[in-house]
């Protein structure tokens, strides 16, 4: 999990990992009570800009730079943000999205991706795709071409052949390896010897990003690789319209990353833009519905009445205003090993930079388990 992080900058949030395998690695999460703590020195935006806005997972600094200077220039919302987010699919040292993004448990790479369109009230999204690197842009072409919204597995795949995009393969010689050390680790009693004592990647990360524009037009996108070693098949929650992204053109947009089973129940981003629909302000909001999340958490998954992994959830509001929240605070060994630690990404006409999230549980508040 720290390899990501340093890659680039890249590599969403590490507390956003952990999970899956709670048993496995106590990497995840934290904390007791104290809702609603933000972290001391956040500037997210309580006052609107009013040209072009941008708002990422750390990520995303590339994407929320480019999408912000395409909308200068006359870009669509929707299509700056999928150009944003198409830097870090194409990118192989994400191992959190489209090439190089960390395989299934048979080592195959599958993509969940999904988009909104703000001013035609358009959704796309493909879910458990194969073989083509910028999921983002097979979701787009869903909500350009079909009168569907979801297309999955197989027919995704051949509705993106057929419509021209390239078929390749997305595992690279690093995540293959990954996945070789993930597999000789699982059980001491099968045949494959360990092979070697890297330390094993992270098993999340995600890149969301939602843009607007100066006439207050709005698009999101969220796409993934998913849950690292996941069984073949499972979706999580970035291809989910209302979960792992969400806009309506005339409240705001608000997206996710993080343990995606936790966000499917509460139908996280769709939470927070009805949240803001009601008047919170985007950090407000993305707190809210993690205060959501705890309480539609399963004991299995508390210590203390703390969730026991990462979640993360990026808004933006019409007035032009941001924000982004997590469950947990960084602890000062996450923040010392990654610059990105408790971070998202934001550029407007002030330029590009990442900013301090807001958390719901400080670092005293963690479950001992998470680490
Ligand atoms: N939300 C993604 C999923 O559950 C993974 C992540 O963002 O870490 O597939």
């Amino acid at each position: 999990m720290v390899d990501r992080d340093k890659q680039s900058g890249l590599g969403a949030d590490e507390e956003t990992m952990a999970t899956s395998g709670l048993s496995r690695r106590a990497a995840l999460g934290l904390g007791a009570a104290a809702f609603g703590m933000a972290a001391a020195g956040r500037s997210s935006a309580q006052v609107g800009s009013s040209g072009p806005l941008a708002v990422a997972s750390a990520n995303g600094m590339r994407g929320v730079k480019l999408a912000v200077e395409l909308m200068a220039s006359g870009t669509d919302p929707l299509d700056a943000a999928i150009e944003g987010v198409a830097i870090q699919e194409r990118d192989p040292k994400d191992r959190s999205v489209g090439l190089g993004g960390l395989p299934n448990a048979d080592g195959v790479v599958q993509l969940d991706a999904s988009c909104m369109h703000g001013p035609t009230r358009r959704a796309g999204a493909v879910g458990a795709l194969e073989g083509i690197v910028n999921a983002s842009r097979v979701a787009k072409a869903v909500l350009e071409h079909t009168d569907h919204i979801y297309l999955m597995g197989e027919g995704a795949k051949r509705f993106a052949t057929d419509l021209g995009f390239k078929e390749e393969d997305l595992l690279t010689p690093e995540s293959r390896r990954s996945w070789l050390r993930w597999k000789g680790r699982l059980n001491p009693n099968d045949a494959w010897l360990e092979f070697d004592q890297e330390h094993l990647e992270s098993t999340h990360g995600t890149i969301n990003m939602c843009a607007m524009d100066q006439q207050r037009n709005i698009g999101s996108v969220t796409t993934t690789s998913g849950l690292s070693w996941k069984i073949p098949g499972r979706v999580g929650d970035s291809p989910m319209i209302g979960a792992g992204q969400y806009c309506d053109n005339s409240v705001g947009a608000a997206g996710s990353t993080g343990r995606g089973e936790a966000n499917i129940k509460v139908c996280g981003a769709f939470l927070t833009v009805e949240a803001m629909r009601n008047g919170a302000s985007p950090e407000e909001a993305c707190l809210a519905t993690l205060r959501r999340v705890v309480e539609m958490t399963e004991d299995r998954l508390l210590e203390g009445g703390k969730p026991l992994f990462g979640l993360n959830f990026y808004a933006i509001d019409k007035q032009g205003r941001y924000g982004s929240a997590a469950l947990y605070e960084p602890t000062a060994e996450r923040k010392a090993r990654s610059d990105v630690a408790g971070k998202f990404a934001v550029a407007d006409g002030k330029g590009a930079r990442l900013e301090d999230m807001a958390f719901l549980y400080s670092v005293q508040q963690r479950p001992a388990a998470m680490g």
